[in-house]
């Protein structure tokens, strides 16, 4: 009995897998995108496939919306090499243009797959890290997160007269946060 196989049906591949469990699972894995149902090790191939057809409208929306919005996970998975080199470039362009106006200087940076941040800045080492994820977005974006980050050096936290440093800057930065949030 093979204990993990891949199916066809309808168009959608299958990953079926045999596992010490009570029922049949049928999910969509954020990790692959793929469709995934786990049944116990004595169910039936039968059983399993009629569940699977039952459920085959409900399995084909969920694949659509995860396709089209797929977690941040997978996003930082599609980042390549030449983004990423790419992203350096623009960094090496912009971060010297706004140490340079804002007074301040990084002593090191680097580019991270970072999960939940653009971008961090160590105020006490002055080592600041980008997400390779910001390759993604617009131009204008990318300069008020090198921006942004810079400033943390002026002022450490997010206190209002932070925000005013970037205001001065960009005036429509809550336009420019919004678009890096969706
Ligand atoms: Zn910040």
């Amino acid at each position: 009995m093979l204990l993990k196989k891949t199916l066809q049906i309808n168009g959608i591949s299958l990953e079926m897998e045999r596992k010490r469990v009570r029922n049949l699972r049928l999910y969509v894995s954020p990790k692959d995108l793929q469709a995934h149902l786990t049944l116990p090790f004595y169910a039936s191939e039968k059983h399993a496939l009629e569940f699977v057809n039952s459920k085959m409208e409900w399995l084909k929306k969920t694949l659509e919306k995860i396709k089209a919005n797929p977690p941040v996970l997978q996003k930082l998975r599609e980042i390549s090499k030449e983004e990423i080199e790419e992203l350096k470039r623009i960094i090496s362009n912009l971060l010297p243009q706004w140490e340079f106006r804002l007074g301040v200087q990084a002593k090191s940076w680097k580019i991270r797959k970072m999960k939940s941040q653009w971008g961090n800045c160590k105020t006490k080492t002055g080592e600041i890290t980008f997400s390779a994820g910001l390759i993604k977005k617009p131009l204008r974006c990318i300069e008020y997160v090198v921006a942004h980050e810079l400033a943390h050096l002026l002022i450490a936290n997010h206190s209002a007269k932070f925000y005013a440093v970037i205001a001065k800057h960009f005036p429509y930065w809550k336009e420019i946060r919004k678009e890096l949030n969706k």
